[in-house]
């Protein structure tokens, strides 16, 4: 029996309910794979921001440091501006601990519907790779002239060779276990330093991955293309920028925002990663019980992955998508009645 230690930070709103959906999905398929999990939860959260004035306590990264893996629920308050929960709590997470590579997977299932035509049900597979700790979300800039004509904000974008190869690296060996395509997402006609360095790395690295075969475009095409003919790709990496709105226009396509996970990755394993779901703490829906707990459980699908385990979680994945296109249970968010609890039975009955 292998045991795995986890983090539990529920968070706010809905992420303190899909939390433990995930969990009860972890438990089931944990005992029929040989593996069991010990949790440690943390209260760690805009919540705590109001009650104690931080969101995490100070020695936060010494604590999660003995685990394994982190799952999170999701962070965020009315009145608590985003930034707080960002710099906060995720960003000093993701920079501490390495996890340099965030992957998003897209998938349209079937009993799904996605809000474009192109995209019919089982058509649409695919994974963003976007950078997770440099490129444009640098803190490095400044205003000048506040209030005044000349008033003036400049922002730089950071792309390091070591930083870029480590990403691209992670991109390109993902591809080679898919479906061996890589789209690179660029603005090299607009963007004239960081976007050409990146484009040649991405070209000097391609030739470390024969078995892949791979294209760039440019981030607006990109963009239309993620609507006009989703089916298209494989593996889309992209800068910290390109890859955050990328991901997040790829979690619409595939028809609620409620599915999708993301996972934040230290791939040597020198420190614990983190897996989220992508949705928000949904404050217009937090605390009826209906939020859909499949972005949290995939995101726990993709933890076990991380932690060597990749059959109990494809189990994880094959058991949504049975119950997506086999039943009509679900959550309101995608046409049905069930409740949270209703949802993940159903789910872990397919198991
Ligand atoms: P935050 O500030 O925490 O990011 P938000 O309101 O900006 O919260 P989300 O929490 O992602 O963003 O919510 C966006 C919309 O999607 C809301 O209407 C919410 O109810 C809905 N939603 C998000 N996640 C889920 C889910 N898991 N199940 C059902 N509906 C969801
Ligand atoms: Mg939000």
């Amino acid at each position: 029996m292998t045991n795995h230690r986890i983090a539990l930070i529920p968070g706010d709103g809905i992420g303190t309910e899909v939390v433990p959906a995930a969990r009860r999905v972890l438990d089931a398929v944990g005992a029929e794979h040989g593996v069991s999990f010990t949790y440690r939860s943390f209260d760690w959260s805009c919540a705590r921001h109001l009650r104690e004035g931080a969101m995490m306590p100070e020695d936060g990264l010494d604590r999660l440091r003995e685990h394994d893996a982190i799952l999170l629920g999701a962070v965020g308050y009315p009145g608590v501006p985003d930034h707080v929960s960002l710099w906060g709590l995720l960003i000093p997470i993701r920079r501490g601990f390495r996890q340099y590579v965030n992957v998003r997977p897209i998938r349209v299932f079937e009993g799904v519907e996605s809000p474009l035509r192109s995209a019919e049900p089982g058509s649409v597979d695919f994974v963003v790779v976007r950078e997770n700790v440099e490129g444009e979300y640098s803190e490095i800039g400044g205003r000048l002239n506040r209030g005044f004509p000349e008033e003036m904000a400049v922002q730089e974008a950071v792309f390091t060779r070591a930083g870029v190869n480590r990403v691209l690296d992670y991109a390109f060996t993902l591809a080679a276990r898919r479906a061996g395509r890589l789209t690179s997402a660029t603005k090299s006609n607009g963007i004239v330093h960081t976007m050409p360095f990146w484009d040649e790395l991405v070209a000097e690295r391609a030739a470390h991955h024969p078995g892949v075969s791979w294209d760039q475009e440019h981030i607006d095409a990109l963009a239309a293309k993620f609507v006009l003919d989703p089916r298209r790709f494989d593996v889309v990496v992209g800068s910290n920028l390109f890859g955050d709105i990328l991901s997040d226009l790829a979690a619409a396509v595939a028809g609620s925002i409620g599915i999708a996970p993301a996972a934040n990755l230290n791939p040597e394993g020198d420190f614990p990663s983190m897996f989220e779901p992508v949705h928000g703490s949904a404050p217009d829906i937090a605390g009826l019980g209906i939020a859909n707990p499949l972005g949290a459980i995939w995101s726990a699908a993709m933890m076990l992955d991380h932690l060597g385990h990749p059959e109990a979680a494809t189990r994880v994945t094959d058991a949504m998508a049975a119950v997506l296109a086999a039943t009509s249970v679900r959550t309101p968010d995608l046409g049905g009645t069930a409740s949270t609890e209703e949802f993940t039975t159903e789910l872990l009955a397919r198991l």
